[in-house]
Order: structure tokens, then C-alpha cells, then sequence
């Protein structure tokens, strides 16, 4: 030991010396977004494969950093995760996003349902309490919110976690689990959960029409959907093969750049108002 590990310490002491100082920076900043008005919203639709149509929405995290220009929610949200900031920036999430429908409701547009993004540590006893409190002070009905969840809140304490999902499906909110495939949910142990919507990872939409293993998943995912009469969303779809493919399969929505990409507000209301997307 000693001498010899030396070199090899102090490299990777630096390199991480900078990758804590970044942390920390994106950390403190962070902290103020919110209040700076540096946050916003991109609305990406879900089409429906049997009518072409908008039936959904998800808004996603966009973060206007006055140098850094449009950050990513793959910089920062694992970041807010960690630090505890995640509750601050998830309630702005469900705040801008009932303020934003109840402004379009105001303006006479139809709107779909809007999903937000929900990390496991938002998802605590209070939520119901804290979504209630939004609805009313927006007025928005709770069947105009659906919340998007991961796998890893599923396998955290499942009575506790069941009991809130039930309250928040009792008050009329629906539940889609996010990124499905990537975690270790079965078929046996997700019947437990009063989720209405099941969305297939990109990962596996990727390889979609060619790499036999994904399509296997795919298929596989579908069916066991089917049997929990669940929703299915193909998240990721790129290409007219992919869309193809996945309307054989039985897939009911569809969200991917061939679509749309993720777009301000304003421009979704514009896709709204047009009509057809598919
Ligand atoms: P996600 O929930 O799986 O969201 C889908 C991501 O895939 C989005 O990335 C979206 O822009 C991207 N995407 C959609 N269609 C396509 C496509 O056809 N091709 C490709 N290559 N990508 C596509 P985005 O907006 O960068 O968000 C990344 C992740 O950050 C989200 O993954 C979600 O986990 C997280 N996130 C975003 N907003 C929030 C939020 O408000 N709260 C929380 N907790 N997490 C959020
Ligand atoms: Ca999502
Ligand atoms: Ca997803
Ligand atoms: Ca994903």
C-alpha cells in the first residue's frame, strides 16, 4: 500500500474534486430556480393509435439557467434527488402543471389529460393532501392529472405505498407506471398496484422492428397489459416501422419525436387546436 496508490488517489481526488464542485453548484442554484422563475414546462402528446388523435400529454422539467442556457432533467433531477430539492421542484411540477390547464380550460381549449413526472421521495403520505390542495386552488378536475411513477417506488414498503396510490385513485387521479421493463415489477406483483397505464421503456422501443429481443419484450409487455386491462403507451417511437409494428402488437398510445419532441406550451396548444397527428 502506501506510496505506491498514491498517484492513483490524488487523479481521481481531482477529477472528483470537480465533479463535487459542479454537483454542488448545480445544487445551490438549484435551489433557487424556482424562485428566479427559471423553470418551465415542455409538453410532449400521446397519440392514439386508434384514432390518431391527442389523448395526453406529459410535461416535462425544462431549466432556463441564465449561462448555462436549457438544462436537461437528466443533469438535474438526480441531483434535486439527492439533495432534497426534488419536493421543491416536484411541487412546483404539479402547481405550473394545474395552473397551465386550468389556463387553457380559461381559454376554451379541450385539453387531454396532462401526466407529471413523480419521484419516489415526492410520493409520501402527504401527497394525496398536497394534490388535493392544487386541484382546488386551480379548480382543475383530478381526472385531468395523471401521475407518472417508476418501478423503484414499487418495490420500496408496497402496503404503504398501495394505501397512498389507492387514496390518490379514490380522489380520481390516474396512475401510469414510467419506463416499465428497465425494473423488476412481475405480472403477480403488479396486479397489487391500482395503476391504469403501463408505458414501455424506449430502451426496448429502440430496437423495434429488427432486434428480436426487444420485440419478445415488447409482445410480452402488451400481452401482460391486455390481461390487467391496463392502458399501454410506447414511449421513444421514432420511426413509421416502430409505429407499425407496435399497432400490430395492440399498443394503444403512442409518444416519440415522430410525433412531436417535448414543446413549450404555447406550441402544444397550437397541436391541439390542429387537430389529426397522425
Ligand atoms: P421520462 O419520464 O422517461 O421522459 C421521457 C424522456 O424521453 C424525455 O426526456 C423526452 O424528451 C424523451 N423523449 C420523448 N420522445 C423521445 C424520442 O422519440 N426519442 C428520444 N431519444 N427521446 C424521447 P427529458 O425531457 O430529457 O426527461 C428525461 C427524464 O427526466 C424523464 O424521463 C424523467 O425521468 C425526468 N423528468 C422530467 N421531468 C420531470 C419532472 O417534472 N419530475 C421528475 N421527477 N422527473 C422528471
Ligand atoms: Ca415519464
Ligand atoms: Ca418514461
Ligand atoms: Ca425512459
Amino acid at each position: 500500500a502506501g506510496t505506491s496508490t498514491e498517484p492513483a488517489l490524488l487523479f481521481f481526488s481531482e477529477e472528483m474534486n470537480q465533479r463535487v464542485r459542479e454537483h454542488l453548484r448545480i445544487e445551490s442554484e438549484l435551489r433557487d430556480a424556482p424562485g428566479n422563475g427559471e423553470l418551465l414546462l415542455y409538453y410532449q402528446p400521446k397519440v392514439s393509435l386508434r384514432s390518431g388523435r391527442i389523448v395526453g400529454a406529459e410535461a416535462l422539467l425544462r431549466w432556463r439557467h441564465p449561462v448555462r442556457g436549457l438544462v436537461s432533467p437528466g443533469v438535474f433531477i438526480p441531483v434535486a434527488e439527492e439533495t432534497g430539492s426534488i419536493m421543491a421542484l416536484g411541487n412546483w411540477v404539479i402547481e405550473e402543471a394545474c395552473r397551465q390547464i386550468a389556463r387553457w380550460r380559461d381559454a376554451g381549449v379541450a385539453m387531454p389529460p396532462v401526466a407529471v413526472n413523480l419521484s419516489a421521495r415526492q410520493f409520501d403520505r402527504g401527497l394525496p393532501q398536497r394534490m388535493a390542495a392544487v386541484l382546488e386552488r386551480h379548480q382543475v378536475h383530478p381526472g385531468q392529472i395523471m401521475l407518472e411513477i417508476t418501478e423503484s417506488l414499487l418495490v420500496r414498503g408496497a402496503d404503504t405505498v398501495i394505501a397512498i396510490m389507492n387514496e390518490l385513485v379514490a380522489m380520481g387521479l390516474a396512475l401510469a407506471l414510467d419506463d416499465f421493463g428497465t425494473g423488476y415489477s412481475s405480472l403477480a406483483y403488479l396486479k397489487k398496484f391500482p395503476i391504469s397505464t403501463l408505458k414501455i421503456d424506449r430502451a426496448f422501443v429502440v430496437g423495434l422492428p429488427h432486434e428480436e429481443n426487444d420485440c419478445a419484450i415488447a409482445r410480452a409487455i402488451v400481452t401482460m397489459a391486455q390481461q390487467l386491462r391496463q392502458e399501454i403507451v410506447a414511449e421513444g417511437v421514432e420511426t413509421m416501422e416502430q409505429m407499425t409494428f407496435l399497432r400490430e402488437l395492440g399498443c394503444d398510445q403512442l409518444q416519440g419525436y415522430l410525433f412531436s419532441q417535448p414543446v413549450p406550451a404555447a406550441d402544444f396548444e397550437r397541436m391541439l387546436r390542429g387537430g389529426q397527428c397522425l
